[in-house]
């Protein structure tokens, strides 16, 4: 399939860069080897994401923004990308099985996934307690203690989420403050089934076939317990999700792909926009001013053409 502007990943930075493509009279493709929505479908409720004056649902938000992008004519195509290439038309997209797009430019959107601490029994016990998402897995673990592990906002905001099926919440976290933003913070103090273990770190998961506990280490004296949880939810942050492209485009030393005001990278004609990029601030809110951004910059770059 050959377009002018191929966009890899339809979260809320895809979409919204499909969305104004689209509305410019670009031919463009979102590709996106899951749900429309990338996070967003993981997600519980929204609070912080202006026009919605009560907490929206993250997979009706997701629902909304891909309706939009399909309504202005924004072809959204389900496919798991492999390889991405420089070729003298542009780009070339190599998807599993033998799906190859072509696009003159191309917009990274592909975002950030959690990243995996690999103490002893996480792998093996991933998806049979041990999880990533609050949202998908949270019901099984109902009247269980649980454990989660971060201090940032999304471990903080999903222990609290958590606490309403668990009959405890212990979240672990390596230093005395978290680094949640206040509000989120403050829910969780005031949440009398969420127990925070400041200055610790998990050791290991203990459990065969299913987790049956989890040994934390004292970040200041060494001593160590075995909580009786029956699941542990990792929230230590994200990794960029570059695979396929890596070698395309200047990241930083964590591998978020840098990019100028305009959401240009370092080789002509590829852009990115959200978690996918090195910023401070990773938000539904910001990802899609950078999808924004990001197609009126396609949009210039196609015309120099
Ligand atoms: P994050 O902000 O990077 O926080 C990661 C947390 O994990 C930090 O508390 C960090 O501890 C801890 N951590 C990192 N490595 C660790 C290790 N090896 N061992 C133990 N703990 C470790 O990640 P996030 O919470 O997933 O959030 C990602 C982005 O999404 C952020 O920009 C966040 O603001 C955004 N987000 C926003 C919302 C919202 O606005 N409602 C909700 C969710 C996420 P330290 O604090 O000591 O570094």
């Amino acid at each position: 399939m050959k377009t002018d502007l191929v966009i890899l990943g339809g979260g809320p930075a895809g979409l919204t860069a499909g969305l104004y493509a689209s509305r410019a009279r670009i031919p463009v493709v979102v590709i996106e080897k899951g749900l429309p929505g990338g996070q967003l479908t993981a997600t519980e409720t929204v609070d912080n994401y202006p026009g919605f004056s009560e907490p929206i649902l993250g997979v009706e938000l997701a629902q909304k923004m891909e309706a939009q992008a399909r309504k202005f004519g924004v072809e959204i195509v389900q496919a798991d990308v492999r390889l991405v290439t420089s070729t003298d038309e542009g780009f070339s997209i190599s998807a599993e099985g033998s799906n190859t797009f072509v696009g003159r430019a191309l917009i990274l959107a592909t975002g950030a996934s959690p990243v995996k601490l690999g103490i002893p029994g996480e792998l093996k016990l991933a998806g049979r307690g041990v999880s990533y998402c609050a949202v998908c897995d949270g019901p099984f673990f109902r009247d269980l203690e649980i454990a989660v592990v971060g201090g940032g906002d999304s471990a903080v905001e999903e222990a609290c989420y958590l606490s309403r099926f668990a009959s405890k919440v212990h979240l672990i976290h390596r230093r005395d403050k978290l680094r949640a933003v206040k509000e989120i913070q403050e829910k969780a103090f005031a949440d009398p089934k969420v127990l925070i273990h400041w200055n610790t770190g998990p050791v290991e998961i203990l459990g065969k076939g299913e987790v049956q506990g989890l040994r934390i280490r004292s970040l200041i004296d060494g001593s160590e317990e075995v909580l009786p949880v029956g699941g542990v939810f990792f929230y230590v942050g994200l990794t960029p999700s570059t695979d396929g492209f890596r070698d395309l485009i200047d990241t930083d030393e964590r591998g978020f792909v840098i990019t100028d005001h305009r959401m240009a990278c370092s080789r002509p004609g590829v852009f990115a926009a959200g978690d996918i990029r090195a910023k401070t601030l990773r938000q539904i809110s910001t990802a899609v001013g950078d999808g924004a951004t990001a197609a009126y910059s396609a949009q210039q770059y196609l015309e120099s053409l």
